[in-house]
C-alpha cells in the first residue's frame, strides 16, 4: 500500500503481510515492511515453540528478516506462566474426559462452559470429529462465515455434548439441567457433567500436573489458552531477535519495567546498551 505525508506529500510504499496467530480462527499477525524499516505486530497470539521458524514469510532466503520493533503479546510474560500445556496436550485432554463420559450411556451428557466467543471452533470440531458426536450451540449464524465448524455444530438439543448458554446457566446446572432447558431425554434424567476451559499454568520447576481438574461432583476446569505463554513468548522473540520491543498488554499483577526486564535482553539493542562504558 502505499501511504502519503499529509504535510510534506512525501509518499511511501509499505508491504504488508498477514501471518498465522494462533490466537483465534482467522487472527493475524500484521508485518509492516517499508523504507524506514520493518515492524511485526503480533495482536494476541498463541504461537508453540518453534513455530515462528518455521514461517517463511518472516524470512528472507534461510535468514529471519531484520525486523526494527515487535509490538508483543504479552498477556503471560511472566515467570509464574513459564508452561502452558499446548494445544495439542489440552485438547486430548479434553477428548478423553468427554469420550469416557459419553461413551457411558447416551444420558451421559457434557456441558463445555465456554465463553461466548470466538476460539474454541477447534475444540468442538475436533469432539465433533473424533467422537462422531455435534455440538449443540444457541446460535449457527456467528458461524456463518466459518463454513468448516457448521457441520459439527448443530442446534438441536438431542446430542451429548452442548456449548449452549443461558444469562443464568451456573444455576440451570446445579439443577442438572442444561442451559437449553434439557434435564431427561426419553423420561431418562441426563447426567451432567461441565468442563470449563481455562488457562493453566505452571512455573519452571513447577510439577507438571493433568490438563484436566475435577473441580467438583461434576464439574471439571479443563487447560485452555489463547495466549503464549511465558517460555514461549521468549522463544519468539529471541528467534526474531528485533531491535526494540514493546509489550501490547501487561499481565496480571505485573508492571511495564518488570515486563521490560524480561524482553530487554532479548532484543538487539540491548546489547549495546549493556556494554561497559
Ligand atoms: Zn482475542
Ligand atoms: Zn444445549
Amino acid at each position: 500500500i502505499s501511504l502519503v505525508d499529509e504535510t510534506s506529500g512525501e509518499k511511501e510504499d509499505i508491504e504488508v503481510t498477514l501471518l498465522p496467530a494462533g490466537h483465534c480462527p482467522g487472527s493475524v499477525m500484521f508485518l509492516f515492511e517499508g523504507e524506514n524499516g520493518t515492524v511485526l505486530y503480533t495482536g494476541d497470539f498463541r504461537l508453540a515453540k518453534g513455530e515462528a521458524a518455521r514461517m517463511a514469510l518472516l524470512h528472507s532466503g534461510t535468514r529471519v528478516k531484520d525486523i526494527q520493533s515487535v509490538y508483543l503479546d504479552t498477556t503471560f510474560c511472566d515467570p509464574k506462566f513459564y508452561h502452558i500445556p499446548s494445544r495439542e496436550e489440552c485438547l486430548n485432554g479434553i477428548l478423553e474426559l468427554v469420550r469416557s463420559w459419553t461413551s457411558l450411556t447416551r444420558y451421559h451428557v457434557v456441558w463445555l462452559n465456554c465463553k461466548a466467543a470466538y476460539g474454541y471452533e477447534y475444540l468442538f470440531i475436533n469432539l465433533s470429529e473424533e467422537l462422531g458426536i455435534k455440538v449443540h450451540v444457541n446460535r449457527l449464524d456467528m458461524f456463518r462465515n466459518m463454513p468448516e465448524i457448521l457441520y459439527h455444530i448443530t442446534t438441536d438439543r438431542h446430542t451429548q455434548i452442548h456449548a449452549c448458554r443461558h444469562p443464568r446457566d451456573d444455576d440451570c446446572f446445579r439443577w442438572n439441567r442444561l442451559p437449553c432447558g434439557m434435564t431427561c431425554q426419553n423420561g431418562t434424567p441426563l447426567h451432567i457433567i461441565s468442563i470449563k476451559p481455562s488457562t493453566m499454568w505452571f512455573g519452571e520447576r513447577m510439577k507438571k500436573t493433568s490438563v484436566i481438574v475435577r473441580t467438583g461432583e461434576s464439574t471439571y476446569r479443563a487447560c485452555f489458552s489463547f495466549h503464549s505463554s511465558y517460555s514461549e513468548i521468549k522463544d519468539f522473540l529471541s528467534y526474531i531477535r528485533p531491535v526494540n520491543v514493546y509489550p501490547n498488554v501487561l499481565p496480571a499483577g505485573g508492571t511495564e519495567d518488570k515486563v521490560m526486564e524480561i524482553l530487554k535482553p532479548l532484543c538487539r539493542s540491548y546489547r549495546r546498551n549493556a556494554e561497559p562504558r
